[in-house]
Parts: C-alpha cells; sequence; structure tokens
C-alpha cells in the first residue's frame, strides 16, 4: 500500500516506521527544508507517564507506559533509563506531597538517596521523589536518527515549499502536520525552552523542580549540555521566548544548581504543542485522508501508540470504533 505523510515530526516519522516495518511503501513530505525547527525539535524528550499523570489523563498513562520499549526497538541505544527525580525548595515540600498524591510508581526518597542517585545535588534537597520506571531521550538525535533508518527502510523524503505543492497520491493519505492543520478546536500551547552548557554540573536523569506556578525541569543531554523547559503559555505565538520566562527558566536552574549560574546559554527556543480541548491525541479517519494530531506535551510519549493504532487503521486491522475506545481507555 502506498501512503503518503504530510509533516515529518514526531507524529509523522514515529508513523512512517510503523507503516515500513509493515511493508507499506511510504513517502514522507516535510514542508521545512530540514528536519528542525518543528514543536518536536524543541521538546524536552521525558518519556515520563507516570510523572505526568499529576496532570493527565489516565489515558496517557495507559498509552505511553511501553513508549520506552518501542523507542529502544526503533533506535537501540537512543534511550536512557534511569528514571525521574522530582525536588522541591525547601520552602515548597508541600509540592512534593501534592504532587505524589496524584502520581503513583514512585519512592519517597530522602537526602541520602538523592545524593546517591545524583552525587552532584548532594545537600541540596532533604528528601524527593524517584520515579524509577521512566526515560528520556534526545528528541534531536531520534528525529535525525528516525529519519536516517527510514531512508535505509526505503523511506522517500521530500522537503521544502516545492514539495508540499506537489500533488497528493493515489493512495491513503495522512496529515501530520501539527500546529499548521487548521481543523477547529486545535490549540497551541507555547512552550519556551533553554539550553545551557556547564561542565561544573552532571546528572544522570530529568530533574522536575516542583514550584506552584512554574514547575520546571532539567534534562541532561550529551556534550555537557542541559535542556531546561518548559513554559506553558495559553496561545501559538512562535516568537522568540520572552525575557521573563528566560528569568524563570534560569532562576530555575540556579534553584536546582548554582553552578548553573556559570553556564554558557546557548540556545533559546519556542515550540507549540498542537493540544485539543481534553489534551489528548486524535487519530481520524475521513476517506482516504487521515489525521494525526493533539499530542500536546506527549509527543514522544504517545507517538509510538498512536503510530500503531494508526497504521492499524490504514492496513486494515482496527475499525474507527476500536481506536476511539483505546484513545479514551
Ligand atoms: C518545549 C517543549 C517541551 C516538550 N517536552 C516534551 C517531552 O519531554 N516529552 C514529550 O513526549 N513531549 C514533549 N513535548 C511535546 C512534543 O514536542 C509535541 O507533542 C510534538 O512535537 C508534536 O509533534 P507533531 O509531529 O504533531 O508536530 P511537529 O513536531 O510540529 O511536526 C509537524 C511538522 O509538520 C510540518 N508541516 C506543517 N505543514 C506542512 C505541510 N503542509 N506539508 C508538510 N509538512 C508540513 C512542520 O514543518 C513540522 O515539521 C514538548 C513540546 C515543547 C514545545
Amino acid at each position: 500500500m502506498k501512503v503518503l505523510i504530510r509533516g515529518a515530526g514526531v507524529a509523522g516519522l514515529t508513523l512512517a516506521h510503523e507503516l515500513a516495518t509493515r511493508g507499506a511503501e511510504v513517502t514522507v513530505v516535510e514542508k521545512r527544508r530540514q528536519i528542525a525547527g518543528n514543536a518536536s525539535w524543541h521538546a524536552g524528550g521525558m518519556l515520563a507517564p507516570w510523572c505526568e499523570r499529576e496532570s493527565a489523563e489516565e489515558a496517557v498513562l495507559s498509552l505511553g507506559r511501553d513508549a520506552a520499549d518501542w523507542w529502544n526497538a526503533a533506535l537501540p541505544g537512543h534511550i536512557m533509563r534511569n528514571g525521574t527525580l522530582v525536588v522541591a525548595p525547601a520552602r515548597d515540600a508541600a509540592e512534593l506531597d501534592r504532587f505524589g498524591r496524584r502520581t503513583s510508581a514512585f519512592r519517597q526518597i530522602d537526602a541520602e538517596a538523592v545524593t546517591e542517585l545524583e552525587p552532584d545535588l548532594e545537600g541540596r534537597f532533604g528528601r524527593a521523589l524517584f520515579f524509577a520506571r521512566e526515560a528520556h531521550l534526545d528528541p534531536r538525535k531520534v528525529l535525525l536518527g528516525l529519519k536516517e533508518k527510514l531512508v535505509q527502510m526505503g523511506v522517500r523524503f521530500e522537503f521544502g515549499f516545492g514539495a508540499v505543492q506537489a500533488p497528493g497520491s493515489p493512495g491513503i493519505e495522512v496529515d501530520c502536520t501539527g500546529m499548521a492543520d487548521t481543523r477547529p478546536g486545535l490549540r497551541g500551547v507555547r512552550g519556551e525552552m533553554l539550553i545551557l552548557r556547564t561542565t561544573e554540573v552532571s546528572l544522570a536523569r530529568p530533574v522536575r523542580l516542583l514550584h506552584p506556578r512554574i514547575p520546571v525541569y532539567v534534562i541532561p543531554r550529551s556534550g555537557n549540555l542541559f535542556m531546561v523547559g518548559a513554559t506553558m503559555i495559553e496561545n501559538d505565538a512562535t516568537r522568540p521566548i520572552t525575557t521573563r520566562s528566560v528569568m524563570e527558566l534560569l532562576n530555575a536552574a540556579y534553584a536546582l544548581h548554582p553552578a548553573f549560574g556559570e553556564a554558557e546559554l546557548v540556545e533559546t527556543g519556542v515550540g507549540v504543542r498542537p493540544a485539543f480541548a481534553d489534551n489528548l491525541p486524535r487519530v481520524e479517519r475521513d476517506g482516504n485522508t487521515i489525521r494525526i494530531n493533539g499530542l500536546y506535551r506527549h509527543g514522544f510519549l504517545l507517538a509510538p501508540a498512536i503510530a500503531r493504532q494508526a497504521a492499524g487503521l490504514i492496513l486494515g486491522h482496527e475499525t474507527k470504533k476500536e481506536l476511539a475506545d483505546e484513545t479514551h481507555r
């Protein structure tokens, strides 16, 4: 079967992988000149379904709990399974209890155990929550790695405005265009982020710093880089990050470890998360057109399950009703 996928974000690429693995003839058309700059590019890369349950529906946990296995099978060596550490400054310690009441699959740990997990945080936090089953990845490496693998599997890529203008194919078309999808009901949630570089701090896993107003996370990447994210602003503006957001994100990084005060600020960025009112993704079919969207703040976490569902729908193994049931389970 021939399938044309529009959009090379995490939704489009994971679907291309599912379909190519199952023998479909896949072409991916991407409006940008390369894979970069979209919402997926700016993501943190946390595969954290238990932490996300703090504010997300049960479906995010049920659809996302096997995501790390999917990524590890698709791109071995890219997934770090070191868990997530959740901490709070002493004055916001009540936030830790509130977070714990809303989540599961964690251990309450003391200062000594925090030091065992993250030696550089020694003496900084009296207690923490440790979500051992969670994982993370570097979105940029994963997107580029997946594209390379797909090329080797025979998937065709076409980039740039000209490619987008080309007429569609006679087979199935899948719209994975994120915020470019003009459907009513889809909204943007702006996410601002920073990348810092320092050799003075070392972390093995994402650390979430709770705060009543702006919870922030710091995610280690190779090359002494740390992604600090992310704001959640209810609009779809792609203009550069505001000074207020830079200050708030930097303050949080500094509160996690003062050595971040001496770090180099190597990048600021903005991505817009596509979301529906219930903040859950949708796979919808209208004749030969399928639409996948609404991955919100869970693109890397939920795209594998959503791609599996969509591939089943496209290749005829699942009905629309089964899909809807699974999405809302
Ligand atoms: C700051 C931030 C942090 C995040 N952290 C995490 C995290 O830790 N874990 C997690 O799971 N998720 C995270 N997310 C969420 C995740 O990034 C999104 O859910 C995901 O990127 C959405 O993917 P997408 O493929 O739908 O959209 P996109 O990544 O935006 O991809 C859509 C693509 O379609 C292309 N396009 C548009 N129009 C056309 C057209 N007409 N033809 C062809 N191509 C077109 C665009 O150029 C783009 O490349 C984060 C998001 C942000 C912004």
